[in-house]
C-alpha cells in the first residue's frame, strides 16, 4: 500500500534543494526536473526506496531504471567506462544520453534498480539543480518518468502533481523541462555500440563520435541486436515454480510471509514492499548457492505483487 503522504512543492533554492537531498537521503521519493521530463527520484543504493518508485507509480513490472550521477567520477564508481564509453560521456555528457556499461566491482546501485542485470544505465542530467541535488543527496539517484504508469511524461511540476500529489515526498520544481523526449540509449557492453532507444540526442551525433555505425534500432540496420544478446531481463539459472505450498524434493524454497518452513523469505511480514525489495537479490543468491528448482510460495496479487508476480512468472516460463 502507498502511504498517503503530504506532497511537498519544494523551490529551486538552495534550502529546497538541501530539503530535497535530505529526503532522498533518507530514503523518501523527490520529482525533479532534468532536460528531458521530470524524473521521480529515489536513492538507487536503497532497495526500499526504489521499491517505493513502482509503487508510486503502479507500474506493473520491473526494468532496469537509469542511475543519474553528478558526475563522470561517480558514473566510474558504478560502471565500466570502456575507452569508447569514456569518449561518449566525454562529449554528451551533461545530456540526454543514458549509457548502459558493465557494472563496476565498486557499483553501490542495488539489484532491484538494475532489475537483476549486471549491466548499468548512467546518465548524467544537463540541468544544474538536477546535480547539485545528486551531489548533495551523495548517491546515484534512480529515476524514471514522475507520472503514473501508462500516463503521460511529465514536463513541469504541475503535471506532477496531477499524477503524484500524496504518493511521494516531495517535487523540486524547477519550472519546464527543455527537450521533452527521453534520453538516447547506447549500450557499450562489448566491442560493438548498440543503439537500445533513441531518443535526445541523435543518432548522427553519436556516430561521428565513435567514427563507426551504431548497431540496433533501425529496420534498415543490417546487423539487427542478435536476440538474446543483450537481454533485458534477469531470470535465475534455476527453473522456477509457483504457487508452492510445499517443497518437492530437490526444491529450495522462496517464502512469503512465512508460508513455507526453513525457506529464505522476501517478507516473513508479509509486507509486498521488502519483498519487492529483496526479490532481485533473493533469486541471485539462490542462483549462487546452487539451486536448481526454486519453488516459490503464493505472493498476493495486489500492489508490488502485481510486479513481484510478473517476474517471477516469467522466470518460471519455459526457456530457449
Ligand atoms: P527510462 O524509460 O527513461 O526510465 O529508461 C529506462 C530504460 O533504460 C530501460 O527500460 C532500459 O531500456 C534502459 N536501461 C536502464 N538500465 C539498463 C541496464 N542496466 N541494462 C539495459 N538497459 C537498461
Ligand atoms: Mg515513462
Amino acid at each position: 500500500m502507498t502511504h498517503a503522504r503530504t506532497t511537498l512543492r519544494l523551490p529551486a533554492d538552495a534550502a529546497g534543494e538541501a530539503q530535497a537531498a535530505r529526503i532522498l537521503r533518507e530514503g523518501g521519493l523527490v520529482a525533479f526536473p532534468t532536460e528531458t521530463v521530470y524524473g521521480l527520484g529515489a536513492d538507487a543504493t536503497n532497495s526500499r526506496a526504489v521499491a517505493g518508485i513502482y509503487e508510486a507509480k503502479g507500474r506493473p513490472r520491473f526494468n532496469p531504471l537509469i542511475a543519474h550521477v553528478a558526475s563522470i567520477e561517480q558514473a566510474r564508481r558504478e560502471g565500466v567506462f570502456s575507452p569508447l564509453a569514456e569518449k561518449l560521456a566525454q562529449k554528451f555528457w551533461p545530456g540526454p544520453l543514458t549509457l548502459v556499461v558493465p557494472l563496476a566491482e565498486t557499483a553501490s546501485v542495488c539489484d532491484l534498480a538494475r532489475a537483476g542485470l549486471p549491466s548499468i544505465g548512467l546518465r548524467m542530467p544537463a540541468p544544474k539543480i538536477a546535480r547539485d541535488l545528486i551531489a548533495a543527496a551523495g548517491r546515484p539517484i534512480a529515476a524514471p518518468s514522475a507520472n503514473r504508469s501508462g500516463h503521460v511524461s511529465p514536463a513541469n511540476a504541475d503535471h506532477v502533481l496531477a499524477d503524484l500529489d500524496a504518493r511521494i515526498d516531495a517535487v523540486l520544481d524547477g519550472g519546464a523541462c527543455a527537450v521533452g523526449v527521453e534520453s538516447t540509449i547506447v549500450a557499450l557492453l562489448d566491442d560493438r555500440p548498440r543503439l537500445l532507444r533513441p531518443g535526445g540526442v541523435a543518432r548522427a551525433e553519436i556516430e561521428a563520435v565513435l567514427g563507426s555505425a551504431l548497431a540496433g534500432a533501425d529496420p534498415s540496420d543490417s546487423q539487427p541486436l542478435a536476440p538474446g544478446l543483450l537481454a533485458s531481463h534477469y531470470a535465475p539459472g534455476a527453473s522456477v515454480r509457483l504457487n508452492a505450498r510445499a517443497l518437492e524434493p530437490g526444491e529450495t524454497g522462496l517464502d512469503f510471509a512465512g508460508q513455507l518452513s526453513g525457506a529464505l523469505d522476501l517478507s516473513p511480514s508479509g509486507d509486498l514492499e521488502e519483498a519487492a525489495a529483496n526479490l532481485f537479490s533473493a533469486l541471485r543468491r539462490l542462483d549462487a548457492a546452487g539451486a536448481t528448482r526454486i519453488a516459490v510460495a503464493p505472493i498476493p496479487a495486489q500492489g508490488l505483487g502485481e510486479a513481484i508476480n510478473d517476474r517471477l512468472a516469467r522466470a518460471a516460463a519455459p526457456r530457449p
